[in-house]
């Protein structure tokens, strides 16, 4: 496999990704990937990519709970405290 910018070997290692979203910071240290030794390109394979599609959308999902607003019931309140998570 070669890059397809500057024809360098591909090597199969690992890359950091990151992404910014509205109210929130995702990042990975370390992705299989491949790495153009010359240029440093990073290509992900398909799988790789659909890991992190999920992983998004199911942060979204998961962010989007944060702003519905039924925490006025007094039902479900919790808090994070020193020690973690409790619920009370
Ligand atoms: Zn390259």
């Amino acid at each position: 496999m070669e890059c397809i910018y500057c024809k360098g070997h591909m090597e199969k290692k690992t890359a950091p990704f990151s992404i910014q979203k509205n109210s929130y910071y995702l990042h990975w240290d370390a992705i299989p990937a491949f790495v153009c030794n010359q240029c440093g390109e990073v290509y992900f394979a398909e799988h790789e990519v659909d890991v992190i599609q999920s992983a998004i959308s199911e942060l979204d999902r998961k962010n989007a709970e944060f702003y519905t607003p039924d925490l006025s019931t007094g039902q479900k309140v919790a808090k994070v405290g020193r020690k973690g998570f409790y619920k009370r």
